[in-house]
């Protein structure tokens, strides 16, 4: 299934949906064509690029905060596959405060990690390593939660999302039904 990008009015990534409501948000001058994908759809009256990524024409406030579901995949998903400790890639999930030690099981507590570096860090505290992190961890924009799982996500996706604060899109959910 083919799936588009939908930016806020101010280029903040909003979410992604399936290509048919993409069309329709554009055919309703809700949205305009940002980036085409490959190919165009036809219909007796008129024709459009394939939307990658939309830009809604107002700006959607959404007043709510909504949680990210925490997992391993979403966890990877925001650190890029990279070991918090090392750089190198990381298939794993580590809690920076072991459970055992009284860290809890939320977005600021877990990093990706590489296996070695899991196992080096076994149930021990950074300062006991000498380790240390080169950012706060924190809980992503949903955007992030909605990439996990995807087949298929178009790279030039990659500019918009990286325009992103994970922060300040934290806000920042689904609310163009
Ligand atoms: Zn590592």
């Amino acid at each position: 299934m083919s799936v588009t990008l939908v930016l806020n009015a101010s280029y903040e990534p909003l979410c992604v949906v399936p290509l048919k409501r993409a069309v329709v948000l554009v055919l309703a001058e809700k949205a305009h064509v940002v980036e085409a994908g490959d190919g165009v759809l036809r219909s007796e009256r008129t024709s459009l690029p394939i939307p990658s990524v939309v830009r809604l024409t107002h700006y959607v406030r959404v007043p709510f905060h909504r949680s990210v579901p925490l997992s391993r995949r979403a966890v990877l998903a925001r650190d890029d596959h990279r070991c918090a400790y090392c750089g190198r890639h990381a298939d794993s999930v580590d809690h920076v405060v072991p459970r055992s030690r009284g860290g809890q099981h939320d977005w600021a507590n877990v990093v990706a990690a590489c296996r070695r570096c899991n196992h080096r860090k076994a149930d021990r505290l950074l300062t006991e390593l000498g380790w240390s992190l080169s950012f706060a961890p924190a809980q992503p924009p949903r955007v992030v939660a909605m990439l996990v799982g995807l087949a298929r996500r178009d790279p030039i996706w990659e500019r918009y999302l990286g325009l992103t604060d994970w922060q300040a899109v934290d806000e920042a959910t689904a609310a163009i039904a």
